[in-house]
Parts: structure tokens; sequence; C-alpha cells
């Protein structure tokens, strides 16, 4: 009976299990040709400058408009394209068409601003990550001020002092780099000054219940006075309020992210929010 249940129970588990590869299977052959078919798209959320609520930057947040299934977020696919290193050709596409566009934005004189394009630690095995960096702007004719690259604090612990030498090449070419979902790893301030960074974003995580959880707002003052301590810029993700807005002012926190000002929109919006920015300017002299 025990052994009949067994086999029952291996047999039914190897059924899902088949089912799970077969699944895996197609969503990574479709992921695969994605990028051919050109079903990623860039969208751009607004990075705000707290004081004067005007556009710093933007960040770029890769979408897979799939022909079957609608949009699908990166947190359903980048995993998985971690996993199959599909990661290193779309990373390196986001990096190009992020630093044409915002080539493209300058050109039209909008309000010269910075793009922030995340990089996965799997991009970072690769040798030659600089050079593909260097050659995204120059083929897209983008100042390197025009550039940040979002990295995660997991990276900065698990191969500290190779990440540190190649952050260094490229913060020394006028990339600005910040570190990603700060406040769920582990670093520590110490730790920290080891790397040449511009900026710290506090994981919306903390900023969600900023103004009713101690614990959060603890958090999130204590990143904030580490930051400036170590003359780094602060930026808190998620902002989904006024009330959270404000507590973040009065603890000079330097940028807010969040869906108070806008949610990731496409390439067309982002750039009319840009030109409203200058129309407002205009209105305002
Ligand atoms: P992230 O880099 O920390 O990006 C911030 C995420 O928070 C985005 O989710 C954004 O849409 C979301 N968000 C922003 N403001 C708010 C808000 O006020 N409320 C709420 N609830 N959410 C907000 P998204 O676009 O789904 O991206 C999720 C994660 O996927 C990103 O987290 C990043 O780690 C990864 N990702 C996105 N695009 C790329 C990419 O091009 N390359 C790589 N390697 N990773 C990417
Ligand atoms: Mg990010
Ligand atoms: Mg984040
Ligand atoms: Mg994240």
């Amino acid at each position: 009976r025990a052994r009949q249940a067994g086999e029952n129970h291996i047999e039914f588990f190897s059924e899902s299990m088949s089912r799970w590869a077969f699944e895996r299977l197609t969503l990574e052959q479709s992921l695969r040709d994605a990028l051919r078919n050109r079903e990623l798209v860039v969208y751009y959320q607004p990075r705000i400058d707290i004081e004067t609520r005007k556009i710093l930057g933007m960040e770029a947040l890769v979408r897979w408009i799939h022909p079957q299934f609608g949009l699908v977020s990166p947190g359903q696919f980048i995993p998985l394209a971690e996993e199959t290193g599909l990661i290193v050709p779309i990373g390196e596409w986001i990096l190009r068409d992020a630093c044409r566009q915002n080539a493209a934005w300058r050109a039209m004189g909008l309000p010269s601003i910075r793009v922030s394009v995340n990089l996965s630690p799997v991009q970072f095995r690769k040798p030659n990550l600089h050079e593909s960096v260097y050659d995204a702007l120059d083929d897209a004719g983008l100042d390197a001020d025009g550039l940040e690259l979002e990295v995660t604090e997991s990276l900065l612990m698990n191969d500290p002092s190779e990440t540190a030498a190649i952050l260094g090449k490229l913060k020394s070419r006028g990339i600005h780099i910040s570190i990603d979902d700060f406040g769920t790893g582990y670093s520590s301030l110490s730790y920290l000054k080891r790397f040449p960074i511009n900026a710290l974003k506090i994981d919306r995580s903390f900023i969600t219940d900023v103004t009713s959880n101690p614990d959060d707002a603890a958090i999130a003052t204590a990143i904030i006075l580490m930051g400036h301590s170590l003359k780094l810029s602060v930026v808190a993700e998620g902002v989904e309020t006024e009330n959270q807005l404000a507590f973040l002012k009065v603890l000079q926190c330097n940028e807010v992210q969040g869906y108070l000002f806008s949610p990731p929109v496409p390439a067309e919006r982002a750039q009319e929010m840009l030109a409203e920015q200058i129309f407002a300017r205009a209105a305002a002299a």
C-alpha cells in the first residue's frame, strides 16, 4: 500500500514536473524570440527632485508585450532571463535603447536628464561589461553624465573587489552609479565606503508604511543620514502619497520616484512629461 501510494505520488509529481518543464521551455523559447520580434519595450519612470519637483531622471524599466499574454512585468521574466543567460543580450539591448532615447531627448532640447538602467549581476560576469557600456554611449552619441547604472546590494557583497574595479572604471568615465533596493541586503557603513557610488535608492518596502510604522521610519531615517554622511544622494522608491513625500522632505531625502508622480510609462508619454516641464517653466517666468 505504502509503496503504491509512493508510486502514485511519484507519478503525480513527475507529471506536474514535466508540465512545469514544458511551460518553462515554452517561456524560454518565446523569450529568446522576444528580442528579435521586437516584443520588448522600455518604459520610463520619472525621478523627481524633492525640493523643486522637477524631473531629474528617468528609470528605464523593461516590459514584454507578449502576443498572447499581453503586458508581462519584469518580475515574471527577468529571473528566467538571468538563469538562461538571456539577460546579457536583453540587458545590452535595454542599455542601448535607453542611451539612444536620452540622446534623442537631449537633441530635441528637452530638459537635460539622466536615464538610469538596471544591471543584473549576471551582466557583471562578462569581462567586457564596461566596454559595452562605453559602446552604447558612443553609438548613441550620449554624454556619460546622461547615464546612471543601478546595481543591487547583493552584487557588491558577492564579489566586492571585482565589482569595485568595474564600477570604478565606469564612474571615472562620468557615469553615475546607484545601489538599488537599498536596505534589503546587508551592507554596512564601512562596507559602502569601499564602493565608487553616487546614490542609494531606499527600497520600496521601507517607504510603504514609513509614516505609520516606527521601524520603517527608523530605517529610512538611518539610510538617509548614512547616505548623506558618505556624501551620497538618496532616492526613495515607491512614493505613493503626499504624507510619505512630506516625511521624506523633512529628512532631506534628495529624490523620489513613485506612483504619486507617475508609474512607468511608454517613451512617448515620458517625452510629453519632459516637454510639460518646459511649458511649466515658461509659464512661471
Ligand atoms: P526596481 O529596479 O527596484 O524598479 C522599481 C519597481 O518598482 C518597478 O517595478 C516600478 O514599476 C515599481 N514602482 C515604482 N513606483 C512604485 C510605486 O509607487 N508603487 C508600487 N507599488 N510600485 C512602484 P517593475 O517595473 O515591475 O520592475 C521590477 C524589477 O524588475 C525592478 O525593480 C528591477 O529589479 C527589475 N527590472 C526591471 N527592468 C529591468 C531591466 O531592464 N533590467 C534588469 N536587469 N532588471 C530590470
Ligand atoms: Mg531599479
Ligand atoms: Mg528598486
Ligand atoms: Mg527591485
